[in-house]
């Protein structure tokens, strides 16, 4: 008997379980940035080094940098003076570096360069004489770092196309949008044509500023959800990209779960279900996705099959005090 199936359950006993796996998924390049900064950053001061706000959304990652050496604090004040400090990979308002100088403190910026290229866009809108429309979600640290680009008064942040029909400018108003890398492809384009058709002057980016993985990541949904009867999603609730591709899968008809660890998992949840999908959000790293098959494992007879839509070949430089 094979020693991973549990007692007096034998391989062949178990139900079939076909499972489709969506490729890509899991860490993008910004992710993947942001943990060699914290990586290298202890190898470089020693531990410990401060990060403000969880390097990336996920507890795993989280804890692991901690066990490096890592402290994760939500504010500056936080950070004892000397130590070295690390901003995460949403992105900050333009005050946390500004602080951070003021109090001398060494600080690296782990933002994803997709982020930062949105907060030089909102600052050209800015120089253009223009008010932002920025699309996102309240709150996410993404939307509170590049609101904190520009002055206050010059951005407002929409979250609906009705947010979109209450604005208060006109036609004559001189306006830009710009949008958070992590949300949905099929809201964002639904906001940004209510925009164009209230405002047909305003001024945006060319391709909107979803993210290569978002967008990769809820395709491969598209592509897998419709030949399942439920998906698995390995993400965090805080995670906004994962959280849109729970509501990519659900919207298009197919159930799915956000799951952060594969010890959530009811194995109730599979009854009746023949065919399982299974992706990870850009924060989940992959021993989770591997941890989650290995579990479903020890009650089905699982035959694994990855779904490739494309192929991902992005990689983001280190920033120049981290470079070898
Ligand atoms: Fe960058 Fe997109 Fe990854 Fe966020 S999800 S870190 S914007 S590549």
């Amino acid at each position: 008997m094979n020693a991973s199936f549990p007692d007096a359950v034998q391989a062949t006993d178990l139900l079939p379980l076909r499972l489709l796996i969506a490729a890509p998924r899991g860490f993008c390049a910004g992710v993947d940035r942001a943990i060699e900064i914290v990586e290298r950053a202890i190898l470089k001061f020693g531990a410990p080094v401060y990060v403000r706000h969880e390097i990336v959304h996920n507890r795993y990652v989280v804890d692991q940098l901690k066990e490096k050496g890592a402290i994760f604090v939500e504010e500056l004040d936080e950070v004892p003076d000397g130590a070295p400090v690390i901003f995460s990979a949403h992105g900050v308002p333009k005050s946390i570096p500004a602080i951070a100088d003021e109090r001398g403190l060494d600080w690296l910026d782990a933002t994803c360069p997709l982020v930062s290229k949105v907060h030089r866009q909102a600052e050209r809108q800015i120089d253009a004489g223009r008010h932002i429309i920025f699309i996102g979600h309240k709150g996410h640290p993404e939307v509170i770092g590049t609101l904190g680009q520009v002055p206050e008064g010059t951005i407002t942040l929409v979250e609906t196309v009705q947010d979109v029909l209450d604005l208060p400018f006109t036609t004559e108003d001189a306006l830009g949008f710009l949008t958070q890398t992590t949300l949905s492809v099929d809201d964002t384009a639904e906001i940004v044509r209510a925009l164009r058709n209230r405002y047909p002057h305003i001024n945006g980016p060319k391709a909107e500023d979803i993210c290569y993985a978002t967008s990769n990541r809820q395709a491969a949904v598209k592509a897998i959800a419709p030949q399942v009867e439920l998906l698995f999603v390995i993400g965090a609730p805080n995670s906004s990209n994962s959280m849109r591709l729970v509501e990519v899968s659900t919207r298009g008809g197919t159930p799915a779960r956000l799951v952060q660890r594969a010890s959530e998992i009811d194995p109730a949840w599979l009854d009746g279900v023949n065919t399982l999908g299974l992706t990870a959000g850009a924060s989940a790293p992959e021993t989770l996705v591997r941890e989650v098959i290995d579990f479903l494992s020890t009650f089905r007879a699982v035959t694994e099959e990855t779904v490739v839509t494309t192929e991902e070949k992005m990689i983001f430089k280190l920033p120049r005090q981290l470079a070898d």
